[in-house]
Formats: structure tokens, C-alpha cells, sequence
């Protein structure tokens, strides 16, 4: 109930001020962002605490994965507590506690009642700053590290993945997934030394934001994270140099061959804008995956549901950071494996369609219409996807205005900047295409 009454709440705002839930920004002293936002979800709050580090920032040789890695440690306790006490004391709370890591963010979350809050920013304060753990407990994070590697790269859908970043990415460190290389984890067990330069380096104030949505006293939750975050020395951020990715001058393809057998799947991708709202290009991109490569479009109509030749499509827009890649994915259906040239020369086909010819006016308003609703109903469904967006939005831009200038720009791109955004990025001097073929 809650959850429609407070779908149609938005909806009827949908062009301005999407976010229409009481909220607050503050920034510590120390340069540590807070957001909090009121949610209708009694005694209960979602807690993320973003930091502003991904694999993106792994620059240096045999660190692939470092980001990642780190975040596993942070479980392995403090000065004052062992990591064993820091998980007991959430399952005694009742508190969901993980974390995740990405390209360009590294985020530890979860949900508690809001009596136990005090509680959990205390131990979540307490790692962010006294970070403790022994050479062996670092040796069993390595390991349990391969092991997740190992299940990942059973997967074929990980391999694809790598080849492909790797193929479009030469120099910047997308190049390398989330995940980091085999060869590096390999020897995360040696990195006793280097992985303490890394938090210092990172995980200081000004680099990390305290998330908190739902049922919470603003006055309160601030003075609590003032108590517990407050006293965390400020420290500046040495500058980041990233390299930039040179252009790309010609079309790239790579083939992973697995040596079982599984269906043929295709990835064509191309060069895509790093995530900005001063323009409309990343919106642009956005509303013409949803026109021409969702679930209503008439690619998938006629190759996915009438000939049954494609089991999944997904012409997924991501937001980058620095400039990334926008990527169809395709998995063949049996009987579409000896059509895979076809299907692939009717993507090309599609792709030059969108460069040359505007969307009609009737269909990119109801595209768009569709797009915002989904979002919002995904977006606002409960405290914790709330957070989690906001989580993902502010960490390309650094402040909770992002989602209304995102999605206005959603409403306000036009047909012709579909198709100026397409004639820019979906070239192809800017494409990649890697195919996975499994064993006969
Ligand atoms: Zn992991």
C-alpha cells in the first residue's frame, strides 16, 4: 500500500523536484558528505556509505582488483574489535550488513532499526578509521578472493565481459574488470605491505559520503554522525591522475572460446560519454536503448519472440565515470546459431538507422513516459533501493541534485539529440564486438 500511494505522490510531480521526500546535505569539517533523507518506512533505516574508489583507480601494475580486495578486508576488524565481534554485533542488531564494488565506487550498506543506529555508525566510524588485521587474515581474504574469481570466471557471461574491456580499453584502467586479474590475486597473499598505502590513500573524509534513508530524526542522525565521524583527521586527496583512453580509429573484435559447449553470445559495443547532466548526451543514450533494444522494441519482437533466435537482449545504458562503453548483449537461442551473421548485419543496419533517422515524436514521448515510471517505481520502491540509487547517482556527481537533472534531462531530450548523440558515439571507429563460442 504504501508503495503505490507513494508512486502516484511522484508521478504527479514528475518533470521537477523528483525528490519530493524530506531531505538534507551536510558536509563535516573533515569533508565527510552526509545525506538524509525521510522515508516512510517505520523504525526502520538504510544506511550506504559510498566511497569515491573503484577499479578505475587501480593504476599501478599486479594491483588489478586492489578496490575490490579492500573492500573484503574492511570486515577483518579494528584496533578495538575482531572482525568476528564486528559481524556478531550486526547479527545481533538485526542488521543486513554487505558491501559491493565497482568500476568507479566501492559501497558498504545495509539496513537496521532505527533504535540501533547510534550502534552501527559507531562500529561503521570505528573501521572507516582504526582498520586493523593480521598478515594471516589477509592471506585467508586472498584466498577466499580466488575463490570468488574462480566462480565468476566459470561464468561465460564474466569472460566476455573481460575480453571486452580489455579489446576497447588500452590504457585507461577499465580495461581490467572489477574483479582484477588472476595472475594479480594470485599474489594478493604477498601484499601485506601495499594494501595499507591504498585505504590510506582513499579512504579519507573527503572521499567518503554517510547515506541514510527512512525513518529518521535529522537533528539526531547529524549529531550522531558528527559523534562518531567527526574526529576523523581531514586529510587531502592527493590528485588522481587517470589516464584518458586515446580515440579509438577503427572498428575491434575479439573471440573467447570456451572449452564447453554453451550458446554463441555477442557483445557490440562502442565508445560512450563519461556520465555528465550539463548535457543530454547520457540521456539521449539512455532513451534510445529503451526505443530500439528493450523488451517492447521490434528488434526484440522480431528476433527474440518471432523467429526465437535471441534468448536475451540487453542494450544496456551504464553511467561511467570517465568515458565507457555502451554495450548490446545478445545470447543465441539454439535455433539462432546459424543465424548469428544475420542478426549481427541487422544490428549494423538498426545502429545506422538511429544515426540517420529522428524517432518519431508519439513514440519517444511514450518511451520516455514508460522510462521515468519504471525508474521511479525501481527507484523509490523501499528505503533500501532509494539508497542505493542515491548511492550510485552521487558518486558521478557529488551532490543529491543529480537525480532530478538526470531525469529531467530524460524528459527534456529531444529526437534530434538522439540522433546527433548517436551520429557521435555509434560510429565505427568507436565499436568493439566480442563473440563467445562454446566447444562443438
Ligand atoms: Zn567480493
Amino acid at each position: 500500500m504504501r508503495i503505490l500511494f507513494f508512486i502516484s505522490l511522484i508521478s504527479a510531480t514528475l518533470f521537477s523536484n523528483i525528490l519530493k521526500l524530506p531531505h538534507e546535505e551536510h558536509e563535516l569539517k573533515n569533508g565527510l558528505k552526509v545525506i538524509l533523507v525521510k522515508y516512510p518506512s517505520p523504525g526502520v533505516v538504510s544506511y550506504q556509505l559510498p566511497v569515491h574508489v573503484g577499479s578505475r583507480n587501480e593504476l599501478e601494475k599486479g594491483k588489478s582488483g586492489f578496490a575490490h580486495f579492500f573492500e573484503h578486508l574492511m570486515f577483518r576488524g579494528t584496533k578495538k574489535m575482531s572482525g568476528k565481534q564486528f559481524s556478531d554485533l550486526y547479527s545481533k542488531l538485526g542488521a543486513e550488513n554487505n558491501a559491493w564494488t565497482s568500476l568507479d565506487e566501492t559501497c558498504y550498506h545495509g539496513n537496521v532499526a532505527t533504535k540501533y543506529l547510534p550502534k552501527i555508525l559507531e562500529a561503521e566510524a570505528d573501521r572507516f578509521q582504526n582498520l586493523k588485521f593480521s598478515e594471516k587474515e589477509l592471506k585467508d581474504e586472498a584466498g577466499a578472493i580466488m575463490g570468488e574469481y574462480n566462480k565468476n570466471v566459470s561464468q561465460p557471461e564474466f569472460q566476455l565481459e573481460e575480453k571486452l574491456f580489455e579489446t576497447a580499453f588500452k590504457i585507461h584502467p577499465y580495461s581490467h574488470t572489477t574483479m582484477g586479474y588472476r595472475e594479480d590475486i594470485l599474489k594478493y597473499g604477498e601484499r601485506y605491505k601495499d594494501v595499507w598505502p591504498f585505504f590510506d590513500r582513499y579512504y579519507v573524509p573527503s572521499n567518503v559520503s554517510v547515506i541514510l534513508v527512512g525513518d529518521i530524526d535529522f537533528k539526531k542522525s547529524l549529531a550522531l554522525i558528527q559523534k562518531h565521524f567527526g574526529k576523523w583527521k581531514a586529510k587531502t586527496l592527493p590528485p588522481v591522475a587517470i589516464p584518458s583512453e586515446p580515440a579509438q580509429t577503427e572498428a575491434r573484435s575479439a573471440l573467447v572460446t570456451l572449452d564447453k559447449p554453451t550458446q554463441t553470445r555477442v557483445v557490440v559495443a562502442y565508445r560512450s560519454p563519461a556520465f555528465s547532466t550539463k548535457n543530454n548526451e547520457n540521456a539521449a543514450i539512455q532513451l534510445l536503448s529503451e526505443v530500439y533494444f528493450s523488451v517492447t522494441s521490434e528488434f526484440q519482437k522480431k528476433y527474440r519472440y518471432d523467429k526465437k533466435w535471441l534468448d536475451s537482449v540487453d542494450g544496456g545504458y551504464q553511467p561511467f565515470l570517465d568515458p565507457g562503453l555502451w554495450a548490446l548483449s545478445l545470447k543465441f537461442a539454439e535455433k539462432g546459431e546459424s543465424h548469428v551473421e544475420e542478426v549481427l548485419k541487422a544490428v549494423d543496419k538498426l545502429i545506422e538507422k538511429i544515426r540517420e533517422e529522428a524517432v518519431e515524436q508519439a513514440k519517444l514521448e511514450s518511451t520516455k513516459k514508460r522510462f521515468l515510471n519504471a525508474a521511479l517505481t525501481t527507484w523509490f520502491e523501499s528505503p533500501t533501493s532509494l539508497a542505493h540509487q542515491i548511492s550510485i547517482l552521487t558518486n558521478l556527481e557529488r551532490d543529491l541534485g543529480v537525480i532530478d537533472r538526470f531525469l529531467e534531462n530524460i524528459s527534456k531530450t529531444t529526437s534530434d539529440e538522439i540522433k546527433a548523440t548517436a551520429s557521435k558515439y555509434l560510429i565505427d571507429t568507436n565499436k568493439t564486438v566480442v563473440t563467445l563460442k562454446g566447444a562443438k
